[in-house]
C-alpha cells in the first residue's frame, strides 16, 4: 500500500524545527505541497523549504505568531495565495515555560495557554472555514479537509512543575473532540497526536545528556526515546484516507508513556 497526498496542501505550524519540520517532510515526501510556519526565525524554515523543492516538492516558509488572530490570516492567505487551497493543518506549534506552580507567573502560564491551546483554536478556525468553502473534492480526498492537533501525553498524564503546559493539552483533548464532533457532518476529519518523549529542542535538558536519557527510559516501556520521524509518519496516515474513519480521536505515539509505566513490575 502506497500512500499519496499529490494535490493536497499542508500547512504545519511551528516547523522550522523538530516534530514540525519532521511532519513538513514526511508530507512532502509523500506529494503534498506544505507551508512551512515560523514564529520569529525565518532562516530554518526557508532553509527547510529549499531543502523541499530542490528534492522536487513544493514549500513556502511562513512567518507568524499562531496566538495572534491577524497572523494566523496571514499565513493562511500566503499559504492559500502560493498553493490555490488548503487539505490539511497540522497545529502543531507549541511551547513550555515551566515553574513551579507557587512561582509561575502570569505571564507564563499566559504565553503557553496563547500559543499552545489559544493558537491550536485560531488556526484550526481558520482552516475549518477554508475547509468549510472548498467542500470534498473527491478526486484528492474522502474528506473536505483534515486537522491534525498536535496534543501531548500531558494531555492525561499531570506534570507537577509543568502547570501552564498540561492545562494547555488537556484543553487541545476536548478542544479537538468538540470540533471534531461538530465539523464531521461537513466531512472535515480532526483528530489528535499525543507524543511521548521525542527528543527535541524542547526537552533538550531531558534528552540532551545520559542521565536524562536514563532516567527518561524509566518512563518509557518500550525503552528508547522518540525520534521525529515517529510522529511524522503519523501525520502522514492521520492526514491520508487510509484514516478516513478516523474522527475524534487521540493517537498516543509514546512508546507506551501513557501506560502507568510504575506499575511494570507489579507496582
Ligand atoms: P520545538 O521547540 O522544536 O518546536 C516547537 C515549534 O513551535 C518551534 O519551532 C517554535 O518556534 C514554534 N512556536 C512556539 N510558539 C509559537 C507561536 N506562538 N507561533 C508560531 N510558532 C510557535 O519542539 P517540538 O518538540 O518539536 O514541539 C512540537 C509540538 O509537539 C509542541 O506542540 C509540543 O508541545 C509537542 N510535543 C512535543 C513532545 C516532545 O517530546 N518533543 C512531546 C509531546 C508534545
Amino acid at each position: 500500500m502506497k500512500i499519496s497526498l499529490d494535490g493536497q496542501v499542508a500547512l504545519v505550524t511551528g516547523s522550522s524545527s523538530g516534530i514540525g519540520a519532521a511532519s513538513a517532510k514526511a508530507l512532502a515526501d509523500v506529494g503534498a505541497a506544505v507551508a512551512i510556519n515560523y514564529h520569529s526565525n525565518a532562516e530554518p524554515a526557508e532553509q527547510l523549504a529549499e531543502e523541499i523543492n530542490a528534492a522536487g516538492g513544493r514549500a513556502i516558509a511562513v512567518g507568524g505568531d499562531v496566538g495572534d488572530e491577524q497572523d494566523v490570516d496571514q499565513m493562511f492567505a500566503k499559504t492559500l495565495e502560493a498553493f490555490g487551497r488548503l487539505d490539511i493543518l497540522v497545529a502543531n506549534a507549541g511551547l513550555q515555560r515551566d515553574a513551579p506552580s507557587a512561582d509561575m507567573s502570569l505571564k507564563d502560564w499566559n504565553q503557553v495557554i496563547q500559543s499552545n491551546l489559544t493558537g491550536q483554536f485560531l488556526c484550526a478556525r481558520a482552516a475549518i472555514r477554508q475547509f468549510l468553502e472548498q467542500g470534498v473534492n473527491p478526486e484528492l480526498s474522502r474528506a473536505a479537509g483534515k486537522i491534525i492537533c498536535m496534543s501531548s501525553v500531558h494531555e492525561v498524564i499531570p506534570w507537577a512543575g509543568h502547570v501552564n503546559y498540561a492545562a494547555s493539552k488537556g484543553g487541545v483533548s476536548l478542544m479537538m473532540k468538540t470540533l471534531a464532533q461538530e465539523m464531521a457532518p461537513k466531512r472535515i476529519r480532526i483528530n489528535s497526536i499525543a507524543p511521548g518523549a521525542i527528543a527535541t529542542a524542547i526537552n533538550e535538558e531531558a534528552t540532551g545528556n545520559e542521565e536524562g536519557r536514563r532516567q527518561l527510559l524509566k518512563l518509557i516501556p518500550y525503552k528508547r526515546v522518540g525520534d521525529v520521524e515517529d510522529i511524522g509518519n503519523a501525520v502522514v496516515w492521520l492526514a491520508s484516507d487510509l484514516s478516513d474513519y478516523v474522527v475524534g480521536a487521540t493517537l498516543f505515539v509514546d512508546g507506551g508513556m501513557s501506560l502507568y509505566p510504575g506499575f511494570e513490575d507489579n507496582g
